[in-house]
């Protein structure tokens, strides 16, 4: 699955900061006998594994009903006279269970709405053996995307039209189908649907049959998958266009609603290029006959793209390329979305997780391939860069108490949906890129080669995976890769005084903890890692050092200014003393981007934290050359928007910023101009939406004259502003909007059609600073009017500005809230309205949010957001007094 990216870059920014019927295939009772193991914290008791389904579904979409049958084949593995399965929000009618070569005997079935289960008792025991369990059953067709859910929208001839589609992880198959609905219980599915004999339907697996069922009904008949986990489980119906092409002996194609393959192109021929690469580096080709790529119109507060074998879920704007709305960042992310889901065909679905605790072997693998896949067919987008950069988004939040080991406990259906995080996401990939480099490129390969050949249409745990690294030749991998997979947050390397011995550098590191809120308890009683630490002094090569224990001597070869994680694939915090970082500094213009950006995230985290002075870090900013490659320039830019934030009402000292940022960054913004260009690369175009983003953030003159124009000649032409800077722009007019501005928004967003387009406008109706005018979007966001999917991302970005005003009314309008949002962002999205804050007066409100609506056990995001909260309002006087000292001290160059 890939998580939600925010829909306004700007905004999100100035915050700053998802046939042929087989009888129990050998694989499947291999796989499920594999994991019968207690310490797996199954919700269901261990007493029969299912092999095959056989499901049959008609749904009623303009009821949002459906009805199914299913017929499960089964293995009673131990005596007993009932039967568990998963089941959520379903009606049961009926069930039998009949013996192999014996008679049916029907059931009395009970269910439990909270456990989310159904019984089936038999009134007699069921000895070992096969069995098949017959089950009549009606569901609900949801509106947000859990289960078999609708979304609707305008379709090319401007009418009303419903599409139907699943999204089943983590734990939603059991609102389709009643099921051994845990990732464990591998088995294979066949699906049968009756649907109306105009439209199309998708499954996993291609179509084995067709027939026409009369009453303007057809039923569509796919052929049986492999054995595979049931979240994986995919359906989708509606009035659909599919483009294909050749890849190798493989088909693969894009879904989307009719009318509009044009847009499709882009990401189709993604799928082709990265399918045989994949078939490449994994060493066992994608096993399934046809892969698609669904697209679906709207969104979710949750995911992005769902990975279900063979048939990939994508929200519309992470898949279509539209160029009358698609901008460049998201062009690329449209590659790097198809990139992540295509790898977990085989981390993920070929080879899956026993249970929730170990994720991270799908997430965290899935972003880490994206990136390397990134780097591979696109080396011209700084993919090396934005490596750092995610790392610099899981130690965000392994900075804090409230964070958690990479492989960590999941026992409520909450705590698996929380599991989707920057932790199994960023911090996954960081230490797997961290590894890598440990053990070489090519070993690691061979080991991941090596895992999947072992384990695949299986389950696995992490250890299951240095195994195969180790057993390829990695040496001394399992110490490291424990270190930071089963232990939380981040080492802090600090280094001592560097001398020059005989032509090599010599200094000491002391190994402690970094914490943002936990800072004295952290250095005085760390954890302790096995970190590995590269080191390079001037020209010299690197070395590279395991540290064991506190204290211990680092040497590199050569003399020179020594720098610690060149390359930046270490994990960790480096704090070096006030001279080095002081040679550092005066060598920045030298050093590789990657480590630029390195050190300045560094610096600003240790400043920030407390750990060093805060001047250190604006010193270093200050040192960036005005060529530096886009991506540092973005990230200084960013900073400067931060920092404009944190000195929300002292109008003098936001004017400061205001005019420093314009003098480094417009005569950039100049060089690009404002509009794209024919000999423009990929970051000239990133760099140019970030630079009027921020420009325009900060009220800087030109940019905001230039909004103004463009705005008043996109109402009377759509096409005035490009299609690829039109976020951007109107990023810009809806913050600094009046009254006129936004009701000119509301009315082309209300008389907008396409999808990804309308959505965007709606959203940017949030993103006002003016208080009376987000009060109108709130008050917008629980209309019929936005949409189902919508109204959950006007809320969303009317909190980036106005986060009490936010909190305030979900708080005051949950039963209204509740139905704009999935199940499985419940639990964090009132969280999420408040942790960019720094206003300690939302503590208590989500203090007793928490109390009232959560379970203890899945309060983790609230308590993340309270610790968030209380540290930025703790720290903001000492970075704003610091930060107007240094303004004074360093006046702008004019
Ligand atoms: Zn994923």
């Amino acid at each position: 699955m890939k998580n939600r990216i925010a829909l306004l870059a700007a905004v999100a920014l100035a915050g700053m900061v998802a046939g042929c019927r087989s009888t129990s295939g050998p694989q499947a009772v291999e796989s499920g006998s594999d994991t019968v193991d207690a310490t797996l914290p199954t919700q269901l008791p261990w007493t029969a594994i299912p092999s095959h389904y056989a499901i049959q579904v008609t749904p009623h979409a303009d009821q949002l009903t459906f009805d199914g049958t299913v017929a499960i084949d089964l293995k009673v593995i131990k005596p007993t006279s009932t039967l568990v399965l998963n089941a959520a929000n379903l009606t049961i009618g009926s069930a039998t269970v009949t013996p192999a070569g014996g008679k049916a005997a029907a059931a009395k079935i009970s269910t439990d709405a909270d456990a989310q289960t159904a019984t089936f008792d038999f009134g007699q025991t069921l000895q070992p053996g096969d069995y098949r369990l017959d089950i009549r059953y009606a569901g609900k067709i949801n509106q947000q995307a859990n289960g078999l859910f609708a979304l609707d929208y305008t379709n090319v001839d401007g009418k009303a039209a419903r599409a139907l589609f699943t999204q089943f992880e983590a734990s939603d198959a059991r609102r389709f189908v009643p099921s051994w609905d845990e990732p464990d219980y591998k088995a294979r599915f066949d699906l049968t649907a009756r649907i109306p004999a105009d439209q199309m339907a998708v499954g996993n697996m291609p179509q084995a049959s067709l027939k026409d069922v009369g009453n303007g009904l057809k039923e569509v008949t796919f052929q049986t998958t492999p054995v595979m986990s049931s979240y994986l489980l995919f359906f989708a119906a509606g009035d659909f266009d599919r483009i294909t092409k050749q890849a190798g002996d493989r088909e693969v194609g894009v879904v989307m609603s009719r009318g509009n393959g044009d847009k499709a192109g882009y990401a189709l021929d993604a799928e082709a290029q990265i399918l045989p690469y994949y078939n490449e580096y994994f060493g066992t080709p994608y096993p399934l006959p046809k892969l698609d790529n669904v697209a679906g119109p709207g969104q979710s507060q949750f995911f992005g793209a769902m990975e279900n074998w063979g048939a990939i879920f994508t929200f519309e704007r992470s898949l279509l390329l539209d160029p009358d709305i698609t901008s460049e960042s998201r062009k690329q992310d449209i590659f790097g979305t198809e990139a992540h889901e295509m790898a977990h065909m085989w981390f993920g679905d070929l080879v899956t997780m026993a249970w929730w605790d170990d994720l991270w072997l799908n997430e965290g693998f899935a972003s880490w391939m994206a990136n390397k896949t990134t780097q591979h067919f696109h080396p011209d987008w700084g993919g090396d860069v934005d490596q750092v950069a995610d790392r610099e988004q899981a130690m965000a939040l392994d900075s804090f108490v409230t964070t958690h080991p990479v492989v960590q406990h999941v026992r409520t259906v909450e705590q698996a949906n929380q599991a989707f995080d920057d932790i199994t996401y960023a911090k996954g990939q960081s230490v797997i890129s961290m590894l890598e480099g440990f053990v070489g490129a090519d070993v690691w390969r061979q080991g991941i080669r090596a895992y999947m050949a072992k384990f695949k249409y299986k389950n696995t745990r992490t250890a299951d995976l240095w195994a195969a690294v180790e057993g390829a030749g990695a040496k001394n991998l399992t110490q490291v890769a424990r270190d930071f997979t089963m232990q939380p947050g981040i080492p802090l390397i600090t280094v001592g005084p560097s001398r020059c011995v005989n032509g090599r550098t010599q200094a000491t590191i002391t190994q402690t903890q970094f914490s943002n809120d936990r800072r004295q308890q952290a250095m005085a009683s760390p954890l302790n890692w096995h970190v590995p630490v590269r080191a390079i002094a001037g020209n010299g090569s690197a070395s590279l050092t395991i540290t064991q224990g506190r204290t211990q001597q680092i040497e590199a070869p050569g003399c020179g200014v020594l720098l610690i994680n060149p390359g930046q694939t270490g994990y960790f915090r480096t704090l070096y003393a006030p001279d080095q970082s002081e040679a550092l500094r005066r060598a920045m213009p030298g050093l590789a981007a990657v480590d630029q950006y390195g050190l300045i995230s560094d610096a600003f985290a240790l400043s920030t934290a407390g750990f060093q002075p805060y001047s250190r870090a604006l010193d270093l900013l200050a040192t960036l050359p005005a060529n530096a490659h886009s991506k540092l320039i973005e990230l200084a830019a960013g900073r400067w928007v931060g920092l404009f934030d944190t000195l929300e009402g002292n109008a003098a000292a936001q004017a400061a910023i205001r005019d420093r940022a314009s003098r480094l960054f417009w005569p950039r913004l100049q060089q690009l101009g404002f509009a794209p260009r024919n000999n423009d690369t990929p970051l000239d175009a990133l760099l140019r939406s970030a630079l009027i983003e921020d420009l325009g953030y900060l009220g800087e003159p030109h940019v905001v004259a230039e909004g103004q124009r463009l705005f008043g000649a996109w109402q009377r032409d759509p096409k005035a502003i490009p299609g690829p800077l039109k976020v951007s722009w109107l990023g810009v007019i809806a913050r600094n909007a009046n009254p006129q501005t936004w009701a000119a928004i509301h009315r082309i967003a209300a008389a907008t059609h396409g999808t990804v387009e309308r959505s965007t406008y709606y959203a940017l109706l949030g993103s006002a600073k003016d208080e009376a005018l987000a009060r109108q979007a709130l008050a917008l966001s629980l209309t019929r009017e936005p949409g189902n999917t919508v109204s959950a991302d006007i809320i969303s970005e009317v909190s980036h500005e106005h986060p009490q005003l936010a909190l305030d009314f979900v708080l005051s309008h949950l039963p209204q809230i509740e139905p704009l949002i999935d199940l499985s962002a419940a639990s964090r999205y009132v969280a999420e309205l408040a942790d960019d804050s720094d206003d300690a007066t939302l503590i208590p409100k989500l203090e007793s949010y928490a109390k009232a609506h959560l379970k203890p056990e899945d309060a983790r995001p609230v308590q993340h957001a309270i610790g968030r909260i209380r540290w930025k309002a703790g720290n903001k006087p000492r970075i704003q007094s610091e930060t107007i000292a240094w303004l004074k001290a360093h006046p702008a160059i004019s």
